[in-house]
């Protein structure tokens, strides 16, 4: 283990890359997907399920956490690791892109956000300097600089405008962040989908210099299509060395598609949001098993599949407990779909590592193509 944060890649495919960030809190293999704890919690997993789904690293909601229970409290407990007792590494975003989502009653500033929870109502002000400092108190692993994300539909002029605050920000952020070893500050490209924009934003985020680089703005529903075209050419404005965060991505063909691209680290909250409302990913496309075909089905969901609810449960039993709406069903589900998507990460980092990437790619796809097993 590293006492300090580095990132090495291991082998090309393409643009793809495999390789390994080291932080002190253990090693994390690229290209990774991370699951969203958002609330100190994968929601109906433990957390020595969700390493044993083989996730390295988990990401955290800084938005959620300084509402309820609070970033001061969690530092007094010791942390966001040992309050939620998981020892590997956290990221955390900044804040920011949820006050926009969740909040009401913003006021944006060159200073900041003013904002009303949406748990109670009470106010509260994030800026660069104080989302710092409420990821410090998480004690998180990897700390994202505090951005805006213009809301969308958004004219190229708003979005110039928006991007060249959140590269101030950016500067706010990392003047903020200090001197922390072993703890990584990752700066978040911003432009929409406009190249002279995009490449504006990585060139001042590189000549402030930060241990990794996310392409923010992306997954807010602009549709595969426009952020595949971004993918085109984003990554490859940011420097070799460094890892490269796409953040809230994605389904498990935006996933890939994206790493093909050259992207290391992703996170979304897809497969354990899906988890709870019957919706189950496979490498035969999705599954939904609400569906009246299953209660009689003997058959696993995914023959192939090693996890607990493909080796110890019929169709026909995750229908059953889906239906009557027993715990058991999102936590069965949740634990196959946070597996299927580090399994799909495995194959991807292997496949890079063998100089077939393509091949497995065509695969993916053509498996995905024959969907679902055929009813009985
Ligand atoms: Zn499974």
């Amino acid at each position: 283990m590293s006492d300090r944060f580095s990132f090495s890649v291991a082998a090309t495919d393409g643009r793809a890359r495999t390789g390994t960030i080291q932080t002190p809190r253990g090693d994390i293999r690229t290209p990774a997907f991370m699951p969203v704890g958002t609330a100190a919690t994968v929601k109906a997993m433990l957390p020595e399920s969700v390493a044993a789904t083989g996730a390295d690293i988990l990401l955290g909601n800084t938005y959620h956490l300084m509402l309820r229970p609070g970033a001061e409290r969690v530092s007094r407990l010791g942390g966001l690791h040992r309050f939620m007792n998981w020892q590997r590494p956290i990221l955390t975003d900044s804040g920011g892109f949820q006050v926009m989502s969740l909040a009401g009653l913003r006021k944006l500033t060159e200073e900041g956000v003013t904002f009303a929870s949406h748990v109670d109502g009470s106010k509260h002000f994030l800026s660069p300097e104080t989302s710092m400092e409420i990821q410090r108190q998480l004690g998180s692993d990897i700390v994202m600089a505090f951005d805006e994300c213009p809301a969308l539909p958004a004219t190229e002029e708003e979005v110039a405008k928006s991007m060249r605050m959140s590269m101030r920000w950016a500067q706010r952020s990392r003047d903020a962040f200090g001197d922390r070893p072993g703890h990584a500050l990752f700066g978040i490209m911003q432009g929409g989908v406009t190249r002279e924009l995009r490449e504006e934003s990585a060139e001042a985020l590189k000549a402030i210099g930060f241990e990794g680089y996310a392409i923010g703005g992306l997954a807010v529903g602009e549709g595969q299509e426009a952020m595949f075209g971004v993918l085109d050419y984003a990554p490859g404005f940011l420097p070799q060395d460094k890892p490269r965060y796409l953040m809230g991505v994605g389904k498990p063909d935006d996933i890939v598609g994206a790493v093909q691209r050259g992207v290391d680290m992703m996170d979304c909250v897809l497969p354990s949001r899906s988890g709870r409302t019957g919706q189950a990913w496979t490498r035969r496309g999705q599954v939904n098993i609400k569906n009246a075909r299953h209660a009689d089905d003997p058959r696993p969901l995914d023959a192939e599949c090693t996890c607990p609810a493909c080796t110890g449960y019929s169709r026909a039993y995750l229908h059953h407990v889906f239906r009557s709406g027993e715990m058991i069903s999102g936590m069965l589900l949740t634990w196959h779909n946070l597996h299927y998507f580090q399994e799909l990460m495995q194959g991807m980092r292997d496949a890079i590592a063998g100089g077939r990437l393509d091949a497995f790619v065509a695969d993916f796809h053509a498996q995905r193509a024959g969907g679902d097993i055929a009813p009985l």
